[in-house]
């Protein structure tokens, strides 16, 4: 039997699930290997018993906590899809400031009707049990594609635990703080494939922190080019907002 998959979304923009739209061959290889049963952007029916959740998004109100409950208890396999399900996302951004001066910011005068209501932004592991993640914003292809083969064929996937760096020496690229730019790269989790330094820009941070980051090692390169602790933090607000380091 071809396993149930369930594609859903709580708070985000969707960017993930496009980019499983954008797989094109692969995406037809995907559908004929499993039996889809709810994805809202391309499919109208839906059944309720899944065998793997492809979890889209952040947690942003308080109903979507027991929403995600239900899911995790009929699901075998719960996966966190980007960067909004698996750190947060930008959708923390929110968390840096008073709710209620935020629901104001963008409701106006209807701010306070019972069904804007809003909480702190939490990543899906913050709600419930996740079982793999593939991050980035927007999630990295091939991962997703990679996670999706092991789970069909009953592997063990290999998710990088090493920061961005080593993919990003392992290219030949010149190193970006050279050249005056405050890269991430040396404490967020590697797999995208130095995406971002690799076209000359700045790593900021969208697939989260590397499991036990190397803080001294990023602080001795912050004192070699004369800059402070606080610059640093000042270009992890992004993807950073109230961030704890996540596993796997
Ligand atoms: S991780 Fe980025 S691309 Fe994906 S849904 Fe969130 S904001 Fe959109
Ligand atoms: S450019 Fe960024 S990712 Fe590349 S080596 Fe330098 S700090 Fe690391
Ligand atoms: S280089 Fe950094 S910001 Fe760019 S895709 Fe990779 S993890 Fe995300």
């Amino acid at each position: 039997m071809k396993p149930r998959v369930a594609i859903m979304d709580f708070s985000c923009c969707e960017g993930c699930q496009l980019q499983i739209v954008n797989l094109e061959e692969e995406l037809l290889d995907l559908v004929g290997a499993v039996d889809l049963v709810v994805w809202r952007e391309a499919m109208s029916e839906e059944k309720q018993w899944y065998d793997i959740a492809i979890v889209e998004g952040s947690v942003t109100r308080p109903d979507d906590e027991l929403h995600l409950e239900i899911i995790r208890s009929r699901a075998k396999i719960l996966i966190a899809l980007g960067a909004c399900a698996t750190i947060g996302g930008i959708n923390k951004l929110k968390n840096n400031f008073d709710l209620a001066d935020v629901k104001k910011c963008v409701y106006g005068k209807d701010a306070d009707m019972p069904h804007l209501d809003t909480a702190m932004t939490k990543a899906v592991d913050e709600v419930v049990k996740v079982d793999y993640k593939v991050h980035g914003c927007p999630m990295h292809r091939p991962e997703f594609t990679y996670l999706m083969r092991c789970l069909l064929l009953g592997k063990k996937p290999e998710i990088p635990e090493y920061p961005v760096c080593v993919e990003c020496k392992a290219k030949g690229n010149p190193c970006l703080w050279d050249y005056g730019q405050v890269c991430l790269g040396p404490i967020i989790r590697a797999g995208c494939g130095a995406r971002c330094p690799s076209a000359s820009f700045r790593c900021f941070g969208c697939r989260g922190y590397v499991d036990d980051p190397n803080v001294d090692a990023a602080k001795d390169v912050i004192q070699k080019y004369n800059l402070t602790v606080q610059d640093l933090k000042s270009k992890m607000v992004l993807f950073g907002s109230k961030q704890r380091p996540t596993n796997g």
